[in-house]
């Protein structure tokens, strides 16, 4: 199947009000503009070094999302262009996003990276020291960081009932977060979860928006 194909194909099966951000790291520029020409419109890439040459070669209606793991000597390299940033999980991090954000006078969108999964190897937030950052009301001090939702990696296991508490308790937290912190916030309203193996589940248990790479380019 081409690019274009499995693009077209996998928009049917996925609900209205789910975006799709298709993760298009270690595949070239030819293998995105494939998927580009289908209409996809929304690419994430997990490596800041990767992403910086990538964005200047592509189309400029590219909305880029970053989702992996961010160090904070390389927010300013994409601080400039980036539409949202996935994988915030620390006060650290969003303190140097909200001062890349105003050295390029924009307000960088963010979620929350919750750890969720079993594994220590996930990073993100644990769902207290998240609760506690939101209860102390830190993040009004960060105003150009606006925080859009939560986001959340399951737990690698081919056990499908654990993949979907994950995905429930993230989906509770969202709920629990937003009645307690962001009821005025309209733009508080995002769950990124699921990947190409468990995007169904997550899209039952409340997702809004699936990280895509391999069912769409095929192993990296
Ligand atoms: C690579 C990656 C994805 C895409 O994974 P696939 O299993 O290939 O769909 C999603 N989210 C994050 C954070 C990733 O690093």
């Amino acid at each position: 199947m081409t690019i274009e194909s499995r693009v077209n194909a996998l928009r049917k099966t996925i609900p209205e009000g789910v975006k799709i951000v298709a993760v298009s790291k270690f595949h070239p520029t030819e293998t995105i503009l494939q998927a580009y020409d289908a209409g996809q419109r929304v690419f994430g890439e997990s490596r800041v070094q990767e992403l910086i040459v990538k964005q200047p070669e592509l189309p400029q209606d590219i909305e880029w999302h970053f989702v992996g793991n961010l160090q904070r000597n390389k927010v300013k390299q994409i601080a400039p262009f980036i539409s949202l940033i996935h994988s915030v999980g620390s006060e650290r991090l969003i303190k140097e996003i909200n001062k890349q954000g105003k050295a390029n006078n924009r307000v960088i969108p963010c979620l929350l990276q919750i750890h969720i999964a079993e594994e220590e190897t996930k990073s993100g937030f644990s769902p207290d020291e998240c609760r506690r950052f939101l209860t102390d009301k830190k993040w009004r001090e960060y105003p150009n960081v606006q925080l859009v939702g939560v986001m959340g990696m399951a737990t690698f296991t081919d056990d499908k009932e654990k993949v979907r508490e994950e995905f429930r308790l993230l989906k509770t937290l969202f709920d629990e977060w937003k009645s307690d912190f962001f009821s005025d916030d309209p733009s508080f309203k995002e769950i990124s979860m699921g990947m190409s193996d468990d995007h169904p589940t997550a899209i039952e248990e409340g997702s809004t928006m699936i990280r895509l790479g391999t069912i769409l380019f095929g192993e990296r």
